[in-house]
C-alpha cells in the first residue's frame, strides 16, 4: 500500500484493533495498558457501555442536520455545562483549536461592541499550548510551534507562567484578556499555584479585562473536580473545553457569561459540524458518568493512590526520575534520563504514557481505571526504571 499519509505526527510502529476498559488491544493480539486515553480524551476508558449506547442509539436516529435548525441534545448538554460552572452561554465546535479561536474572536469582539476596539491583545503564558491554529501558535509564542509558520499572527504577549508581577507590567489600554491553563499540558503537567490563579482573577477585575481558561486537557473530571479551576475556587470569564468531554468524539465548546457571550450575534461566528447530534449525545453520556455520585470522589483518589505509588517510584530511582507533578489523573514523572526513552521502554514492557515539555513522561490514564491498574502500570514503571 503507498504510504500517502502526511509526515506531521511521529507515530509509533503500533496500531490497535479495538480497546475495552483502560486496555488497547492489537490484531495479533498484544495488550497495552493506555496511560494515554487519546491524550485525555477517552475520559471514560474505550468502548464504555454507555457511551457505546448513546453513539449507537443517536446514529441510528440522526446524524446531522445543522446548525440551521434546533438541536435538543446540544441544548440539554450546554444546560447541564452552564449549571455546573460560572457558564450561562455554550457554543459547540468540534476541537480545542476550535475552542480557542472562538475564545479569541468573542474576547475581541466583546470590546468592539462596547466601543473599545482598540482592546484587543491577549496576555498568554510562556510554555502554553492551545492548538495549532495560526492564532493559536502566536498566543503560545513557543518558537518550537511557530518555526516556519511566521509571521505570527499580532494580538499575543507571553509572561512566565505563575508570575503575577511580569504579568501585571505586561498589561497595556490595548488588553483584553489574560488566558491560562490551570493546569499546563504539553507545557510538561505543571500544575499554577491557586493563588496566581485567584491573583488572575483580581488583576482581571482591577484593570477591566476578561480571564479565560483553557481546561481543554485539565478539565472534564481529570483533577478530581468537574473543572480544575473549582480547586482554586476561581471563576472565569471564558473557558474552553474539549478533549475529555466528549470520550473520544470530536467535540470542543466555549462557555461564557450572558455578558460576554452577546457579541456572538446571528452571523458572527459558526462552523458546519459543531454540536452535531453525534457528538452532543457522547457529550451527554460522558457528564452522565462523571456527574455519578462518587465518580470524581473515585478519580481524586486513584489519582491520589498514583501520586503516592510514584512518589515511591522517584525515591526509589533517583538517576531515573526527578519528580511526580500533577492533580489527579493528570500526572507527569519528570525524568534524568530522556523522557522519550522511559516511554519507549515502558511501551515495550506493555505501558503506554505520553511525552511533554520539561522532559516529563504525562499519565493521562482514563478516569475510570482502579487500583488493579495503577499497580499494574507502576510495576511497568519499576521494571522499566530498572532497565536504565
Ligand atoms: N489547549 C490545550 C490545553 C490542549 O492540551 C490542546 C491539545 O492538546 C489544545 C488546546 C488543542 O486542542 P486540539 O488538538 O483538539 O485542537
Amino acid at each position: 500500500m503507498r504510504d500517502a499519509l502526511m509526515r506531521n505526527y511521529a507515530r509509533a510502529d503500533l496500531a490497535f484493533e479495538r480497546g475495552e476498559g483502560a486496555w488497547l488491544y492489537t490484531e495479533d493480539g498484544r495488550r497495552f495498558l493506555d496511560f494515554t486515553a487519546g491524550i485525555a480524551v477517552c475520559s471514560l476508558g474505550h468502548a464504555h457501555p454507555h457511551l457505546v449506547q448513546a453513539l449507537q442509539e443517536q446514529a441510528a436516529k440522526l446524524w446531522h442536520t445543522s446548525n440551521l435548525f434546533r438541536i435538543p441534545q446540544g441544548e440539554k448538554l450546554a444546560a447541564r455545562l452552564a449549571e455546573r460552572s460560572f457558564a450561562e452561554r455554550v457554543f459547540f465546535c468540534n476541537s480545542g483549536v476550535e475552542a480557542f479561536e472562538a475564545a479569541a474572536k468573542i474576547v475581541r469582539k466583546h470590546f468592539a461592541d462596547r466601543g473599545e476596539p482598540k482592546r484587543h491583545r491577549i496576555i498568554a503564558c510562556s510554555g502554553s499550548f492551545h492548538g495549532r491554529s495560526l492564532a493559536a501558535i502566536a498566543a503560545s509564542g513557543n518558537a518550537k510551534y511557530l518555526e516556519g509558520f511566521g509571521p505570527a499572527a499580532p494580538g499575543y504577549d507571553q509572561v512566565p507562567f505563575g508570575a503575577s508581577n511580569e504579568l501585571r507590567n505586561a498589561i497595556t489600554d490595548e488588553t483584553a484578556a489574560i488566558l491560562v491553563e490551570p493546569i499546563q499540558g504539553e507545557g510538561g503537567i505543571r500544575t499554577a499555584r491557586l493563588e496566581f490563579l485567584r491573583e488572575l482573577r483580581r488583576v482581571c477585575d482591577e484593570f477591566g479585562l476578561l480571564l479565560i481558561f483553557d481546561e481543554i486537557q485539565c478539565g472534564m473530571g481529570r483533577t478530581g473536580k468537574l473543572f480544575a479551576c473549582e480547586w482554586a475556587d476561581v471563576t472565569p470569564d471564558v473557558m474552553m473545553l474539549a478533549k475529555g468531554l466528549g470520550g473520544g468524539f470530536p467535540i470542543g465548546a466555549l462557555l461564557t457569561t450572558e455578558k460576554v457571550a452577546a457579541a456572538f450575534a446571528p452571523g458572527t461566528h459558526g462552523t458546519t459540524f459543531g454540536g452535531n447530534p453525534l457528538a452532543m449525545a457522547c457529550g451527554n453520556a460522558v457528564l452522565d458518568e462523571l456527574l455519578r455520585p462518587g465518580f470524581l470522589d473515585q478519580v481524586r483518589e486513584t489519582g491520589d493512590d498514583l501520586w503516592q505509588k510514584l512518589e515511591g517510584l522517584v525515591q526509589r530511582h533517583p538517576q531515573v526520575f526527578e519528580a511526580v507533578r500533577g492533580a489527579g489523573l493528570m500526572l507527569g514523572l519528570k525524568c534524568r534520563v530522556p523522557a522519550g526513552e522511559v516511554i519507549a521502554a515502558a511501551q515495550e514492557r506493555g505501558l503506554l504514557t505520553v511525552g511533554a515539555a520539561e522532559n516529563v513522561v504525562r499519565l493521562l490514564p482514563p478516569l475510570i481505571i482502579g487500583r488493579a491498574e495503577v499497580d499494574t502500570a507502576l510495576g511497568i514503571l519499576e521494571e522499566t526504571a530498572g532497565s536504565f
